[in-house]
């Protein structure tokens, strides 16, 4: 049984589930919300989440218990968040709570925006991030990090070659990139001569303006940054550059990244959220003006639903049955 031991309400509340109708709801989680309030601002965020800083986190004993009972009942090995309308290292002790559930045999995905505070942190577990979000809200910021994420920032041609193990068959790259009138002639030219550049290569002037993608080259202040290549093996693959496409989808639906694991194309986000504040159900409508996040999140309670015993069944056949078929709105 878990106690009522922390201050927040899912400690205090838990409880009044009965372990079966826990083991429901476990079954059917797809993320733990680790704490209030998100500290990334993204100005593209597809879950409206309250911009503010991070606070009342569900302490990480308490999340050792919830495994713990989740872990008892795992019949398929399942992936979770730890994170909704919110960045996963925003939880001080987020690393520690992932191997806590992964231990337990329960999959973690992560992705983040690497939080200001939390840079060398993320380095030193790269290994356990899945993918690092980048845009304009945090390049700038990130930038003396990049070699140390895995973000990789090349200042001449001759140094990735020789990361990629490649001889230069035009031996040009000794004497940096060559640089035409604009980037468009700049990066066809490259293109031309090494055909395995990764797709998504591009210039930026950190230096300048780490926001933008350059207008114009000058040799010697160019520097590459590739990003995001599926035909690179991690850590170059981990990486989603939001500014790389000039239109970017503000909002859930059509949202790939969202989409990932799921068949419905407004995300896949559904299902029952722990939070500090409690269990509650998630479910995709079509988003609207008045709901752009095209989601509905109820707070569940005990009385919501009951949880039937096999032996009680006869009426359901028991290879059918889910919560749905027993979730009874509170009046
Ligand atoms: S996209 Fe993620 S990190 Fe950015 S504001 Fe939204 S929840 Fe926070």
């Amino acid at each position: 049984m878990i106690a009522a031991l922390g201050k927040t309400k899912l400690e205090k509340e838990i409880d009044t589930f009965s372990r079966d109708q826990r083991k429901v709801l476990y079954q059917n989680t797809f993320a733990i919300e680790l704490n209030e309030n998100c500290s990334g601002g993204c100005f593209f965020c597809g879950f409206e989440s309250k911009l503010g800083t991070p606070q009342n986190f569900i302490q990480s004993d308490f999340l050792e218990q919830i495994a713990s009972e989740m872990s008892e009942d795992w019949t398929a090995k399942r992936c979770i968040l730890l994170y909704d309308q919110t960045d996963p290292l925003d939880h001080p002790d987020y690393f520690n709570i992932l191997k806590m559930f992964e231990d337990r045999g329960i999959g973690i995905a992560t992705t983040t925006t690497i939080p200001a505070g939390t840079e060398e942190k993320s380095a030193e577990n790269l290994s356990l991030i899945n993918r690092i979000s980048i845009s304009h809200v945090n390049r700038e910021r990130l930038t003396p990090h990049f070699q140390d994420l895995g973000i990789a920032v090349y200042l001449d041609l001759q140094n990735y070659l020789k990361l990629l193990g490649k001889n230069d068959p035009f031996e040009d790259a000794e004497q940096g990139i060559r640089v035409e009138k604009s980037v468009k002639e700049t990066i066809d030219n490259l293109f031309g001569r090494y055909p395995f550049l990764p797709k998504q290569t591009r210039f930026y002037d950190l230096r300048r303006d780490g926001n933008n993608e350059r207008s114009q080259v000058q040799e010697r202040e160019t520097l590459f940054l590739y990003c995001d290549d599926s035909t690179h093996p991690s850590p170059f693959s981990k990486i989603t550059d939001r500014d790389y496409f000039g239109v970017l989808n503000v909002g859930r639906a059509f949202n790939l990244d969202l989409n990932e694991r799921g068949s419905n194309m407004f995300g896949k986000s559904r299902g029952v959220k722990i939070t500090p504040n409690g269990f509650f159900n998630v479910y995709p409508i079509k988003p609207t003006p008045q709901n752009r996040t095209g989601r509905i999140i109820e707070q569940i309670t005990p009385e919501d639903f009951r949880v039937l015993e096999y032996n009680e069944l006869h009426d359901y056949p028991s290879s059918t049955d889910r919560i749905e078929d027993h979730y009874v709105k509170a009046a």
